[in-house]
């Protein structure tokens, strides 16, 4: 049996100084990312040895929302040779040994513009909505989708319902992360893109691990989810099926906890 593990990496398996927790030490990290030649994301080296050590039973696949060149600072998750597949800007693109599949983002390309969920439609929305100061930057992810770097303290939290919904009305999803508040078109989903790569290598049970609104349809698409108990998608109270499992435990913690029961997951089913 091919079992494929599909993880979200920020908040899920990797982990920011911001986002880490304080149940952890110095000895116990390890660093997993480096910008700008700082040290930027880490993992317990615990959770480290537990991913590199899934491959003998698992097959490992990131599903993350950042870019290709976001996506490929991120050099701690792997040991030696890079994961075969990638899921990357959340599902638009896939990279399979380093180079996107021209035919999954080109069908991908042709939704979005069937749907009028193209960047050009969005922009004039945003500015519509979004000209206050608690805007820091309007950024647009590699044509895919758009998010704004915000003032988290001056962000009207109790607006986001109502942002939420008239942006649902336009067919784009928002995620709000830290300081970035995401859109996201509805046909860019991380559950598509696992799906693809499910068929390809023919696997038939799905693992899958996240933290965010985002995550959320590769949660409910796969035979059993695991939810960061920290994350946005948990603290919503959204409704979940039962297959999902929210961690006991937050932060980088809830990375090694994830990675156990993966392991666990994968011993049983080989
Ligand atoms: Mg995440």
């Amino acid at each position: 049996m091919t079992v494929l593990f599909a993880s979200d990496l920020d908040q899920t398996l990797i982990y920011s100084r911001n986002s880490m927790g304080m149940e952890v030490t110095e000895e116990e990290l390890v660093e997993v990312e480096r910008y700008e030649g700082k040290p930027l994301s880490f993992m317990t080296k615990k959770s480290q040895s537990a991913l590199w050590n899934i491959g003998d039973s698992a097959f490992f696949l990131p599903v993350t929302t950042r870019t290709q060149a976001q996506y490929e600072r991120v050099t701690g998750i792997f040991e030696g040779q890079h994961p075969q597949f990638a899921v990357i800007s959340n599902g638009a693109v896939i990279l399979e040994n380093g180079h996107p599949i021209k035919e999954w983002s080109d069908q991908i390309r042709q939704t979005c513009i069937n749907r009028k969920t193209i960047i050009e439609e969005l922009l004039p929305e945003i500015e519509r909505h979004f000209s206050e100061d608690w805007v820091l930057k309007v950024r647009e992810a590699d044509d895919w989708f758009v998010y704004l770097i915000i003032d988290r303290a001056r962000f009207p939290e109790d607006k986001l319902d109502f942002y939420t919904t008239t942006f649902k009305k336009l067919g784009w999803g928002l995620s709000l992360q830290g300081r970035k508040l995401y859109f996201m078109p509805e046909s860019i989903t991380k559950a598509g893109a696992m799906e693809y790569i499910k068929k390809r290598i023919g696997a038939n049970y799905v693992v899958a691990a996240g933290d965010s609104l985002l995550d959320l349809d590769l949660l409910e698409s796969a035979n059993y989810g695991m939810l960061a108990a920290h994350g946005e998608a948990a603290k919503n109270a959204v409704s979940i099926s039962a297959h999902i499992h929210k961690t006991k435990n937050y932060g980088i913690k809830a990375g090694e906890e994830i990675l156990a029961r993966v392991a666990e997951l994968s011993l049983q089913r080989q």
